[in-house]
């Protein structure tokens, strides 16, 4: 469009009034936009669109100084420059050669093709030194802004990367400790077991020399001397036994048994670990106790579970909305109960879906496997408690848990 007004004003190249074959070409590169929409919004073939668009200019331009002149009009090939150009901003390097390649290869074809009398060779008046310095002026700044887009997108793609190669990094470092730890642990279950089984074998074995003992003994009865002595050995025997029995009784206990867990901190420290996919998708997390919040009593890995269930089905509701994206973690007391609401900003629950997020396997998600609430609402039924669904009117998604408070004199285990 902008030759289209240049040629109008300055008389580019015929010398009698704008050039006919540059206007039609103008009108019709707008109207071709249209069906590139089109087709771009399939997202079908993107490469082959992009390679047809960039074909479809280099062949236009080429026309348009065939109509100039052609070998007459070389004055303005600098108008190729812009293909490469831009092909290289929103395309790929590879097709910026391609582009340049072509651009050549078309305008050599077209003096080659008009010099043997193959296509015409309109006979053009000179333009003139002002006329030709204001076209090049033109594509000279079309190319600079150019370049300066691709220059500030290269910069800001740069800067994204840097960003996420941090947040890699981090990331990486916490998936390393955790790593550790799951090794550790395992190396002690191991030990664990390797002792159970060691001690059992020592006990049976003492318990067979502890029968011969016993037999030795009556047989010696007569001897106060040797009877002595082997009062001291039995003596040893049930020393050795009560330490068996005492390591047997450690290394097979349980794992930890439900504890006083304290709701604030297990929140804040669910908010810690999904930090980085907060951060990432610009989500905001406010978490809001009072002061004194009864305790409530279960495994602690249980509470975890339901509130990172739930966090995460509101992070995945925020990416649908445009930011502020917001995620309240709320606690209150009601008499013997405590109450922890966490809602978001989200689009909310759709009125058919309300009534089935906890039923197992129901999702809406592509990915999505249904069983996080339906879990959830397991393990807060088990601790004596419920979770309800509810939307803000408008404003987002709300679960609600009531939990008994744990009696304030309950020891801890
Ligand atoms: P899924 O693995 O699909 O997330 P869930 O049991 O966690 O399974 O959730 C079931 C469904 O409940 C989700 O697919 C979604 O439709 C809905 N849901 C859960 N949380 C939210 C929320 N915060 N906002 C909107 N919809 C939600």
């Amino acid at each position: 469009m902008l030759i289209f007004v240049f040629d109008h004003i300055f008389d580019l190249s015929t010398g009698r009034g704008p050039n006919p074959v540059v206007r039609i070409e103008a009108v019709l590169g707008l109207a071709l936009n249209l069906p590139y929409y089109a087709f771009g919004r399939t997202n079908r073939w993107p490469r082959a669109q992009a390679y047809v668009r960039m074909v479809v200019d280099i062949v236009m331009i080429t026309i348009g100084l065939g109509s100039a002149g052609g070998l007459d009009a070389a004055g303005f090939l600098a108008v190729y420059t812009i293909v490469p150009l831009y092909c290289g901003l929103v395309f790929s390097s590879s097709a910026c050669v391609v582009a340049t390649v072509l651009s050549t290869g078309c305008y050599i074809a077209l003096v080659s093709m008009q010099h043997a009398g193959w296509l015409p060779r309109p006979a053009v008046a000179p333009t003139g030194n002002a006329g030709m310095a204001a076209f090049n002026l033109l594509i000279v700044n079309v190319v600079g802004v150019l370049t300066a887009v691709l220059s500030e997108a290269y910069r800001r793609s740069r800067q994204r990367q840097v960003t996420l190669n941090r947040e890699l990094e981090r990331a990486n470092d916490q998936a390393q400790l955790l790593n550790a730890e799951i090794q550790r642990a395992a190396q002690l279950r191991v030990l664990g077991e390797v002792v159970a089984g060691v001690t059992h074998e020592l006990a049976n074995v003492l318990t067979v020399a502890s029968g011969h003992l016993g037999l030795a003994r009556k047989k010696v009865e007569s001897l106060p001397d040797v009877s002595r002595n082997l009062d001291h050995v039995e003596e040893s025997f049930d020393g050795a036994m009560r330490i068996i029995r005492n390591t047997l009784q450690t290394a097979r206990q349980p794992a930890a048994g439900p504890a006083l867990v304290s709701v604030p901190e297990m929140a804040r420290r669910v908010v810690e670990l999904k930090a980085y996919d907060f951060r990432r998708d610009a989500i905001t997390v406010h978490v809001d106790f009072p002061g004194q919040f009864p305790q409530v009593r279960c495994l602690p890995f249980q509470l975890q579970q339901v509130l990172l269930n739930l966090v995460t089905n509101a992070q995945h509701a925020l990416r649908e909305v445009e930011p502020p994206r917001e995620i309240h973690i709320v606690g209150l007391v009601s008499a013997n109960n405590v109450i922890v609401e966490v809602s978001d900003t989200g689009p909310g629950i759709p009125p058919q879906t309300l009534p089935r997020v906890f039923e197992p396997f129901y999702t809406t998600k592509r990915n999505g496997t249904g069983l996080g609430l339906s879990i959830s609402a397991g393990i807060i039924r088990d601790l004596g408690g419920e979770i309800t669904a509810e939307n803000r009117g408008g404003r987002g998604a709300s679960f609600r848990i009531r939990l008994p408070a744990a009696r304030a004199e309950a020891p801890a285990h």
